[in-house]
């Protein structure tokens, strides 16, 4: 790769519950020097707080639904205004359906800016449910419930999976198997971003 690679990457990981997106997204924002922005993240931090915000989705969270779209929507609206995430950001968990995809396009086409890259993490139903039941087991997250897993499931593979499609129609995703080391999979991606022209710089 040369120097003229990309020194902005506004990236997006999709992948079911489970997939490991959080972990490697945050390792791929790392490597980037952009932040993350999970908005699974921002609600639980709201709700622990005890902001206005954390009051009006504590239920929705615990019940395993989606916030509504106006509020997600805004949220992250008013996140990628901030001055960190003029050069880059990488998305975790919005959009989650068609409507945020729109509203997301909308955000980015008023600042000149697009997508460049969305990380499709793939990992069998069975193997997210045993990861997640694993991870209730330590952690302990109050929607980690094996009905909630199965229903956060459902609404994954019913509205978020289709939205890769308009994703795919534009040529932007990169597929990658999830199933494997932890390592291992954070070097799939980090080559098939490489294959894109984006690469670590070697600055700091
Ligand atoms: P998971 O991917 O394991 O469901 P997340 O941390 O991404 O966990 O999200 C946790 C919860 O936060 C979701 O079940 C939902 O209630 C809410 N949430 C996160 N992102 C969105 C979104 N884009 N739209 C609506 N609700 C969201």
């Amino acid at each position: 790769m040369t120097a003229s690679a990309h020194t902005t990457a506004r990236l997006l990981i999709v992948g079911p519950q489970g997939s490991g997106k959080g972990t490697q997204g945050l390792r791929i924002a790392e490597a980037f020097g952009i932040p993350e922005v999970s908005t699974g993240d921002i609600f639980r931090a709201n709700i622990k707080a005890g902001t206005e915000l954390g009051k009006q989705v504590t239920a929705i969270l615990d019940a395993g639904d989606l916030v509504s779209d106006e509020l997600t929507g805004a949220l992250v609206s008013d996140r990628l205004s901030q001055p960190d995430a003029e050069d880059g950001f990488l998305l975790d968990g919005y959009p989650r359906n068609a409507a945020q995809v729109q509203h997301l396009n909308e955000i980015l086409a008023a600042q000149g800016t697009s997508l460049d890259v969305v990380i499709q993490l793939d990992v069998p139903r069975e193997e997210s449910i045993a990861r997640l039941n694993l991870r209730s087991a330590e952690q302990g997250r109050s929607d980690d419930t094996p009905e909630m897993i199965a229903h956060r499931l459902d609404i994954y593979e019913a509205q978020t999976a289709p939205i890769l499609e308009a994703f795919g129609a534009r040529g932007i995703v990169e597929r990658i198997d999830g199933v494997g080391g932890l390592d291992e999979i954070t070097e799939r991606i980090f080559a098939a971003l490489a294959a894109r022209g984006i690469v670590r710089t070697a600055a700091v």
